[in-house]
């Protein structure tokens, strides 16, 4: 990224139309894309020649916004899909096969722990959760069939942090790639590229589209892992029998990853992000500088006064003194720690269910990185499927609380916390 963060997030990957003048990016609304001659359809079936297709593997809209996050996130190519959820399987897909497992982070978004936990088993692999602040776990963890590690660089529910650039070194000692969850920093928060991670996923449900009107997800792939460096990613390394032998790293080299994801990931899994939602996205990351700073700052002023209040227990936030992440923090994540965080109420389970009753302004809802804010309780709803223990570990214990602190007046968002604390613990 040559230029500045925000002037990215604006002009990457949108220049006026070519065909039209346009000036912003306009919506391809359609299936196919005639082509010139029966040479020109053939080059393109096979990888001869990049163009469009079929809408279900490349779009022009779609491929503006890929653009845009991999030029934000420093990363050589990027492949937008239909969810979060969609991106994490579409990060693994190369990477693995029966028998091979991934070593995760214990603090994950509740639905990361079950699709790793339960689902994944169904395609032979598995996943291992290791508590990421201690590096010797980690790589005791790691085996010979172990073929990524993952994180989030900011973790839900609880906004920890995490050391990226000393589990990048772990990961590149074991010679396996390291992905980042990177939904909840986004971009303009934490680059882990920069850090030393190979593939960064999100979900541009959250931050990144930022008002709630899209669920989509990318993976953006840094160029920088040599596939070929062992025998242990045959998907990239070795010769594709559904493109007559093509071998992926060979013929794309840093771009090996991203064509893959395309040519085979969304081509045969078919998670495929509409163009529409693509546009949406666009408009959402013009202002994901600006709204992410006030995101930061309303989230620390609410949290502090969350945590001078006799009515709260504890507040998780790494931006309050208090946070053992603090340290963490201030090194990895200066511009700030984003909108999330939890805090346990006094009167434990019941009064956390009152006060999400009787909040106002904030939005009883399944999501976050919304403009508005909004409320949950993890253990009864996101983290629901996991046990006490797991739910504990991930940080969504049932007295918990969590909050996505919008960009609203912080003063009113205040307030409302304070009447509805009121009611939940009178
Ligand atoms: C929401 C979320 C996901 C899943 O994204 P979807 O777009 O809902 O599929 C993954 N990771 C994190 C950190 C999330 O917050």
């Amino acid at each position: 990224m040559t230029q500045g963060f925000d002037t990215t997030a604006i002009h990457a990957g949108a220049a006026a139309d070519p065909a039209t003048g346009a000036r912003q990016v306009p919506i391809y609304q359609t299936t196919a894309y005639a082509f010139r001659d029966a040479d020109h359809a053939a080059a393109l079936f096979n990888l001869q020649e990049v163009g469009y297709i079929y809408s279900r593997l490349t779009n022009p809209t779609v491929a503006a916004l890929q653009s845009r996050i991999a030029a934000l996130e420093g990363g050589a190519g990027a492949v937008c899909c239909s969810s979060g959820h969609a991106a994490q399987i579409l990060a693994l897909f190369p990477l693995m096969e029966p028998g091979r497992n991934i070593v995760a982070s214990t603090r994950l978004y509740g639905g990361t722990v079950t699709q790793f936990s339960q689902t994944i088993r169904r395609f032979g692999w598995s996943a291992k959760f290791v508590d990421l602040d201690d590096p010797q776990a980690l790589r005791d963890a790691i085996d010979d069939d172990t073929r990524a590690i993952f994180c989030e660089s900011i973790s839900n529910p609880g906004g920890y942090v995490t050391d990226i650039p000393a589990v990048a070194a772990i990961a590149d000692d074991a010679g396996i790639p390291l992905i980042v969850d990177n939904t909840l920093a986004t971009p303009y928060l934490c680059r882990p590229i920069e850090m030393g991670a190979t593939l960064v996923v999100h979900s541009l449900t959250k931050y990144m589209t930022g008002n709630g009107t899209v669920t989509g997800g990318v993976v953006v792939d840094s160029g920088k892992f040599d596939w070929s460096a062992s025998d242990k990613f045959p998907s990239l390394s070795a010769p594709e029998p559904a493109y007559h032998g093509l071998q992926f790293h060979k013929t794309f080299d840093n771009l090996a990853f991203t064509f893959h994801g395309i040519a085979i990931g969304l081509r045969d899994l078919g998670m495929t992000m509409n163009p529409q939602g693509a546009h949406y996205t666009l408009m959402g990351i013009e202002t994901l500088g600006l709204r992410m700073q006030r995101h930061c700052e309303n989230a620390l002023k609410v949290a502090q006064w969350l945590e001078q209040d006799p009515r709260v227990v504890k507040v998780t936030y790494a931006g309050l003194e208090s946070s053992p992440w603090k340290a963490t923090a201030d090194r990895l994540y200066p511009k700030g720690v984003g909108g999330l965080f939890t805090f346990e109420i006094a009167g434990g389970y019941q009064a956390a269910v009152k006060l999400v009753g009787a909040l106002e302004l904030f939005s009883h809802v399944a999501n976050l990185g919304d403009a508005r804010s909004l409320v949950i309780h993890s253990a009864s709803t996101t983290h629901r499927q996991l046990t006490e223990d797991q739910q504990r570990a991930a940080g969504a214990g049932p007295e918990v609380v969590r909050l996505s602190v919008g960009i609203e007046d912080v003063a009113d968002l205040i307030a409302d916390l304070d009447q509805a604390l009121a009611k939940a613990t009178a």
